[in-house]
């Protein structure tokens, strides 16, 4: 850690210049599935805001409570209003991301969630990653430069004490708006040297980065994606298993934050 009353140092990430010698004070954790966040409100209690910060209308749900000296809000997209299934993917995780950024200013924001794994890469079924990058494999844009950004590829904020003190794994991640995995994306997600995919991180990461908030991704793997089981049927039968050992991560990730400042991480 920087000691005190040291001036600014052109090495820092500006991004975490601010809070960088105060112990990280408020956190914001975004979670896309309703039977995902829940297990996590329970445990640091956390209620509902009757006076959410969002537009009127709106299905994201925002949760908020204290736990030691940190001020934890969860938000969550909620239900999609014409359909009734939780919204998830990229849409959604942006504009949520970008909302709480704007209303609750955290300090730091937690991406949790599962994920599919390859077990080709050492992922199996329960595995909880921290994402030391993620990108994009379904923004194909086949024009020089354009093809970078359509990729997204970013290094996310960089904890090696947490990864460290906690045993999880690390790897890559890898976004796209569907569950499934086509031959295109599977070719994007290896050149993205992915070990997890999901359906929000990278556009959580783009809207951070945008925003100059540090971000870390929790992800639990529910479903082997080079593996035997169609991937919804395995997703199904191990979400709630596997939600469990999310939680359980998310809860010792915000233990081993607490009284810490960002460069402690
Ligand atoms: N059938 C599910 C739909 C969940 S969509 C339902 O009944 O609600 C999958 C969610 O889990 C997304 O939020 C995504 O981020 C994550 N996920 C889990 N496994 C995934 C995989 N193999 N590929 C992409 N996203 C996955």
């Amino acid at each position: 850690m920087a000691p005190h009353g040291e001036g600014s140092d052109a090495s820092v990430d500006p991004m975490v210049a601010q809070v960088e010698k105060h112990p990280i004070s408020s956190i914001l954790i975004i979670i896309a599935m309703q039977t995902e966040a829940l297990p996590v409100v329970n445990k640091f209690q956390l209620v509902e805001n009757p006076h959410s910060p969002f537009p009127e209308g709106v299905p994201w749900v925002h949760y908020h409570g204290t736990y030691k000296d940190i001020t934890i809000n969860l938000v969550w997209p909620g239900k999609d209003l014409t359909l009734g299934v939780d919204s998830v993917g990229t849409v959604s995780a942006s504009l949520v991301t970008y909302a709480s950024i704007q209303a609750l200013q955290p300090d730091l924001i937690i991406n949790a969630g599962t994920a599919g794994g390859f077990k080709a890469r050492g992922a199996g079924i329960g595995d909880v990653f921290l994402a030391s990058h993620v990108a994009f494999h379904d923004r194909r844009i086949p024009i020089p430069v354009f093809d970078l950004f359509g990729i997204g590829s970013r290094q996310t904020f960089s904890t090696p004490n947490l990864l460290k003190a906690l045993n999880l794994k690390a790897g890559k991640l890898s976004t796209g708006d569907s569950l499934d995995m086509t031959p295109r994306d599977e070719e994007s997600i290896a050149a993205n040297d992915a070990t997890v995919k999901d359906m929000e991180g990278a556009a959580v990461a783009y809207v951070a980065d945008l925003l100059k908030v540090p971000a870390i991704f929790v992800k639990a793997v529910t479903d082997i994606v080079d593996g035997e089981k169609p991937t919804a049927e395995e997703f199904l039968q191990n979400l709630a298993a596997v939600t469990a050992a999310l939680n359980e991560a998310v809860a010792q990730i915000v233990d081993f934050i607490c009284g810490k400042c960002l460069p402690e991480l």
